[in-house]
Formats: C-alpha cells, sequence, structure tokens
C-alpha cells in the first residue's frame, strides 16, 4: 500500500460521500495503490450509515473504524494511523474544509525528499476572532517554544512518511505537534499553501477554548520532548541552585557577624536562608517525582486509548501494534 488517507468523522453525514468522491477524483489519475481510512468518532447522526454504505460501494479503497464512543479528533487520527496500511499517510478533515485536490501537490514534495509536507492555510476560512487570531497567537508561541516553525500547525491536511510519526501515542490537542515529534527523529519539514474552504455542512466543533488547551499541550510537549529523560537535571539543577543561594546568604551572614557584629539571629535573612534550603529540597524531590511520572508515562504507551465497535474492509491482524 502506497497511501492512506485517514479523516475523522464526527457527525459529518453530508460530507463524508462528498469526500470520497473528492478523494478519489484527485488520486485515480495517479499511478499508486490508495486507501481511505474513516474513523467514526462516536458520531450520533447518520455518518455510520454513510459510511457502511460507502465501504460497500468502493471495498477496494475505503476503511472504516468505527468507535464505541467520541474519543476526540486526535485520537480519532492516531486510531486512523494504527488501523493503516501506507508507506505514506496524509491527514484530512472530514468536512470538505481541506481540500483533497492539493494532495497530488503535497505528494510530490515528499518525492523531492521531505518526510513531512505541512499544509497552511493562506486563507483561513474560520470565526477570525474565536478561531483565526487566538491561532495565530498560539502557532507564533509554539513556533518559538519547539523551534520548528510553521505558521499554520492547527491545518490537519498534511502528509507524512510513516517512518517518522510513528512510535509516539498521541492524546489531547496533540495532532498538531505531529511534526515536532517528526523533527525530533530528524525529518525534514516543509510548509506548503493549500486551499480552505468554509464548512458546508454540519457545524464546527469547536471554539475558542481550544487554542486555551493547544497552549496548555504545548507545555507537556516541550516538557516530554526536552526533559523527557531526565526531569531530575531541570528539577534538580533548580534545586542546587536555590541551596547554593541559601549557602551564600548564609555566608554574607556571618561576614555581617564577624565584621559588623551583627546578630544573625536577628536578621531576616536567615529567614530567606532557611527558606531557599527547604524549596531547594522540594524541587529536588519534584525532580524524583518527574522522573518516576516519566517512567510510568512511557510504560503505559501501550494502552489502548480508545475502543472499537467494528471495522470494515480491515483485517484484524493488520492493526499495527
Ligand atoms: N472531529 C472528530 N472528533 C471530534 C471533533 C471533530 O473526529 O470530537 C473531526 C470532524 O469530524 C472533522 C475534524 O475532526 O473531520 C475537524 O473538526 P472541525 O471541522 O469541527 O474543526 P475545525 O475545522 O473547526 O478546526
Ligand atoms: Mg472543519
Amino acid at each position: 500500500m502506497d497511501l492512506s488517507v485517514i479523516s475523522p468523522v464526527y457527525n459529518e453525514e453530508e460530507s463524508v460521500v462528498l469526500l470520497h468522491q473528492a478523494v478519489t477524483d484527485a488520486l485515480s489519475p495517479l499511478d499508486l495503490e490508495w486507501e481511505l481510512v474513516l474513523v467514526n468518532d462516536g458520531s450520533t447522526d447518520g455518518s455510520q450509515k454513510q459510511l457502511d454504505l460507502l465501504a460497500e460501494k468502493d471495498p477496494t479503497h475505503v476503511r472504516v473504524v468505527e468507535f464505541r464512543r467520541n474519543f476526540g479528533q486526535t485520537t480519532a487520527i492516531s486510531a486512523g494511523i494504527d488501523y493503516s496500511q501506507g508507506k505514506i499517510i496524509v491527514l484530512i478533515d472530514a468536512d470538505l474544509q481541506n481540500d483533497p485536490a492539493d494532495i497530488p501537490m503535497m505528494l510530490a514534495k515528499l518525492d523531492e525528499g521531505y518526510d513531512v509536507v505541512s499544509g497552511w492555510r493562506v486563507n483561513r476560512q474560520d470565526t477570525f476572532i474565536t478561531r483565526t487570531l487566538p491561532s495565530h497567537i498560539a502557532n507564533g508561541l509554539i513556533s518559538r517554544v519547539t523551534g520548528v516553525h510553521l505558521h499554520d500547525y492547527g491545518c490537519t491536511l498534511k502528509a507524512y512518511r510513516r517512518e517518522v510519526i510513528t512510535g509516539f501515542r498521541l492524546y489531547g490537542e496533540m495532532h498538531r505537534f505531529i511534526p515536532v515529534y517528526a523533527k525530533e527523529v530528524g525529518a525534514d519539514i516543509v510548509e506548503v499553501p493549500v486551499h480552505h474552504h468554509p464548512r458546508r455542512f454540519g457545524k464546527a466543533k469547536y471554539g475558542l477554548e481550544r487554542t486555551l488547551k493547544v497552549v496548555l499541550d504545548l507545555f507537556t510537549v516541550k516538557f516530554f520532548n526536552s526533559f523527557s529523560s531526565k526531569p531530575i537535571y531541570l528539577f534538580g539543577g533548580l534545586g542546587l541552585a536555590l541551596i547554593l543561594a541559601a549557602f551564600i546568604v548564609l555566608l554574607f551572614l556571618i561576614g555581617l557577624r564577624i565584621f559588623a557584629g551583627e546578630h544573625m539571629i536577628r536578621s531576616p535573612l536567615l529567614i530567606l536562608c532557611v527558606m531557599l534550603v527547604i524549596m531547594g529540597f522540594q524541587s529536588i524531590l519534584q525532580g524524583l517525582i518527574a522522573e518516576l511520572l516519566m517512567r510510568t508515562y512511557h510504560e503505559s504507551q501501550h494502552k489502548l486509548t480508545y475502543t472499537v465497535r467494528k471495522t470494515i474492509n480491515i483485517e484484524e491482524k493488520e492493526k499495527a501494534d
């Protein structure tokens, strides 16, 4: 299998058939073996019915994974990756805001040697105040913090070589950080302008709160990426610095006692000194706890983050671990 196009579906009954059509139109001229993996993220409308029909109509290309409940877009994407076969993975929204017609151009970029081709919604068609503006701010922040410089992390439409995106679990709002993880393993990333359309059917599922979640996830990503092996270096270093500061204050107090004859015991600096030592040890302990959590985190990587009701056109054994 050359290519897997993966799309999370949550209450998109009017869109999925059009999505399948548009993906087919875009890919059939290419000489590629491809599949469209549609993950129904607990839709409460007629989406599953549409997916059943599609899978029956086009069994060569359409694969369906049905979740037992809504687990969120990122989890749906991660299940899509688990159940897909392609050497190349393209993620795309089901609501046709991303345009499947852009996929061939992105594949051409991969052929040039890039490992990740990230879509950039130059003319983003979402509400400005609650979505576009906050995400501009978040994008600037992510770019600074992660050192992976993209204009539009939130654009779902991205193409990846499978090997640069396997080996980590996605959760929260983290699908937008996939390029950051990919960079960690040495991927070459390029950003290309893509089309973006207003939603034609159904409702957008997010508002301003989403950008706040993205910012909080950014802390986790930064933490896990740069301190993941050794959080004790961060907290422990801070702790040692605090204890050193306490020592310097103590020397200063002793100096005052010897040369100016001041009473150490009456000085507020002595309290500062004691506080610094306590804070220092606390910070070191925090580092140890973080270290412990980190190990638990790594061990729990294999735990299932979603439950599947049924799959169509997927052999159970095909599922990647
Ligand atoms: N989606 C999902 N689970 C959810 C919310 C959304 O699978 O809990 C899917 C949705 O069906 C769509 C994509 O994620 O294919 C993006 O959602 P939406 O269009 O609401 O987000 P926006 O385009 O506004 O960022
Ligand atoms: Mg959308």
